[in-house]
């Protein structure tokens, strides 16, 4: 497939055409500004979204507005996500000063601040979101915006419909639609200095996010998870972050990263969940980055794997499989073998409770589990052990599904993520293939603790963890 692009603003801006998309059929109105919906790309660099509404306001000869709608009562995330939320948007909100952009933060359901913004606005514009309620706003803004509605997909590499049309079986099958129209994705955008200047001042009610603590306190959410020490959201960290993953930990990403005792992955997911940091970004510094050593491809292969394929592979599972949040998405084989075994005598069953504090006969799980109440991440390669276990000690596999999607969604920084319920979705066969028969799990992979014990010093992810 050749590059389809739309040229934009006076410089010739470039934005693939597959990553615009009119929700309405409505014309551009002759009104005081652009607004920009910030919703799932939370970050100034490299957000397609961002530029395409400073190009048309150029263009337009309107103001920009960048809006950003706070909700109490965002699906399952707790104060651990509003801080490192928050964190990020302060960011935004002082680089977008700095370019001469007005951001409006307001405490509301967020479709509901951009419905009553467009009134005003000669052209809506909004990043994409693939999760159920994320799609739901965008629809309701559709149909109630009376201008003219771009959505913008920015958070991924291929576009998702550009990728596939329908919900691919597995990485293999997936990668090898994305192997041949990667190319001209993998370009990052062109940024332009936004031309006008915000005057407007009254809109709607602002919600004061500049002393985060205070701000926390007031919104009603859950405040029963705390914030983590190890991250501090934003861009800056992010990069952070990126940094020293490329000079410390790459060349080591295809030997160790498995090996909990270690911490060589690149931590980024928070990052990513938020739209902190640009995946195209992130592919094409890793693309790049060069060193001597004759093994390094191997890392690079794995880790661009993970990071575009595997990655792109649950947003194509969330956006879909209607089911993506419960254990009916899982295919039929797997439902199949995990019922006809649904009965066998599980070796131990814990309650939820027990679960989640951390208590019972494993220690390796035990301390995988701290590690992410604690932490708010888990070593990515104990969230598969993890999962496998759940499975294995709870009286059934749709109550082990649930419990599992409960503590990940809670606890882990990037939860509530496509990679959350593509991941869970993983440890009940969804993206794998059947093995041999085994009581509980029946044809579903199966992992143990003597593995973990034999291949790594568990020892040392104990001390880790502690
Ligand atoms: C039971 C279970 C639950 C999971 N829950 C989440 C979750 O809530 N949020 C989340 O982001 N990931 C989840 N994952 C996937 C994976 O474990 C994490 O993305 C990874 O550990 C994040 O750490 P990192 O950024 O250091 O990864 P790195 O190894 O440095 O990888 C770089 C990036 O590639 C992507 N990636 C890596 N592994 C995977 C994978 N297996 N599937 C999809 N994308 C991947 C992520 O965006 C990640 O940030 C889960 C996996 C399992 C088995």
């Amino acid at each position: 497939m050749g590059r389809c692009l739309q040229s934009l603003g006076k410089r010739g801006i470039m934005i693939e055409t597959e990553r615009i998309r009119f929700l309405n059929s409505q014309d551009i109105k002759d009104r005081p500004y652009v607004v920009y919906w910030m919703q799932s790309a939370q970050r100034v660099e490299y957000n397609h979204a961002l530029i395409y509404a400073i190009n048309e306001a150029n263009r337009l000869k309107k103001d920009l507005l960048v809006y950003l709608g706070i909700t109490d009562s965002y699906p399952e995330a707790n104060l651990r996500h509003y801080r490192f939320m928050l964190e990020g948007i302060n960011e935004v909100k002082s680089r977008l000063e700095t370019l001469g952009i007005r951001m409006i933060v307001c405490r509301c359901s967020p479709e509901e601040g951009m419905i009553v913004l467009s009134k005003k606005a000669a052209l809506a514009v909004v990043d994409m979101g693939y999760m159920k309620h994320e799609r739901a706003w965008r629809s309701r803004c559709a149909s109630l915006i009376d201008s003219r509605f771009a959505q913008i997909e920015t958070n991924v590499i291929v576009p998702v419909e550009t990728a596939s049309v329908k919900e691919e079986y597995s990485a293999a099958t997936l990668r090898r639609k994305l192997d041949k129209i990667k190319d001209p994705f993998i370009v990052l955008p062109e940024e332009e200095d936004y031309l006008g200047a915000y005057v407007s001042k009254e809109l709607i009610p602002e919600f004061d996010i500049s002393d985060i603590d205070s701000a926390l306190s007031k919104l009603e959410i859950d405040h029963s998870v705390g914030a983590v020490d190890e991250f501090k959201g934003g861009t800056a960290k992010a990069k952070e972050l990126l940094d020293y993953f490329l000079e410390e930990s790459f060349l080591y990403y295809s030997s160790k990263r498995n090996d909990p005792s270690y911490d060589y992955c690149s931590n980024l997911s928070p990052y990513l969940h938020f739209g902190q940091i640009s995946p195209i970004y992130v592919y094409i510094r890793a693309l790049n980055y060069e060193t001597a050593d004759p093994d390094f491809s191997d890392s690079r292969k794995s880790f661009l794997e993970e990071l575009f394929v595997r990655r792109e592979l649950a947003i194509n599972f969330v956006y879909y499989n209607p089911l993506y949040d419960s254990y009916e998405c899982l295919p039929d084989w797997a439902k199949k073998t995990l019922a006809k075994h649904s009965a066998d005598l599980r070796p131990y069953i814990y309650s939820k409770e027990d679960l989640e504090r951390g208590l019972t006969h494993d220690e390796y799980w035990n301390a995988a589990q701290l590690q992410m109440v604690k932490n708010g991440k888990m070593h990515g390669y104990m969230r598969m052990y993890w999962g496998k276990k759940v499975l294995e000690w709870r009286p059934s596999p749709m109550d082990a599904y649930n419990t599992l999607l409960y503590l990940n969604n809670k606890y882990e920084l990037d939860g509530r993520d496509p990679n959350g319920f593509a991941g869970v979705a993983w440890c009940f066969g969804k993206h794998d293939r059947p093995w041999g028969e085994r009581d509980v799990f029946g044809n579903v992979r199966y992992m143990v603790y003597s593995g973990l014990k034999r291949k790594f010093s568990m020892e040392k992810y104990l001390d880790k963890v502690k």
